[in-house]
């Protein structure tokens, strides 16, 4: 792995730590010890997972912060999940703004391969291709009329 793509994941996992340490102390505090460290090891799992798949496809990542809130709202009290609520929305938008300037500065384009086409709006299409080939399954004409 370049030390580009380290770097991002090293982020990554920072994005995620805070989240996770923004919110564990909301874990329903009269569950028994146990329940409770349970509980927060899987917030703290669903956070990385969440982070790790942003970080891997960013592009086909639809709605992060609702997906990660739905893993965890059951480890939280109904008078907490607001506010979980919140610092999740706000903890993976910080992240999703920090990958999408990633992309924007081309940091994805030496890891996964893209399709080489250029979309309407002049930018280079984020699709990736279709296996041992140049172009994803839209612009796979562009290849055929090359051929
Ligand atoms: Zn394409």
């Amino acid at each position: 792995m370049d030390a580009k793509k380290l770097a991002i994941q090293n982020r990554m996992y920072q994005y995620s730590r805070a989240i996770y340490r923004s919110i564990k102390d909301l874990i329903d505090p009269y569950s028994p010890r146990e329940t409770q460290l349970e509980y927060r090891r899987a917030v703290l799992a669903a956070c990385e997972d969440t982070m790790e798949r942003l970080a891997r496809d960013p592009l086909y990542f639809a709605k992060p912060e609702r997906a990660l809130f739905q893993d965890i709202r059951r480890y939280f009290p109904i008078r907490a999940q607001a506010q979980v609520a919140w610092i999740v929305e706000e903890g993976v938008g910080a992240a999703v703004s920090f990958i999408t300037e990633q992309i924007e500065a081309g940091a994805f384009d030496g890891g996964v391969p893209r399709c080489r086409a250029t979309t309407r709006k002049g930018k280079p299409c984020q699709r990736t291709p279709l296996p041992e080939r140049d172009y994803c399954p839209s612009h796979q004409h562009l290849a055929d009329a090359a051929a």
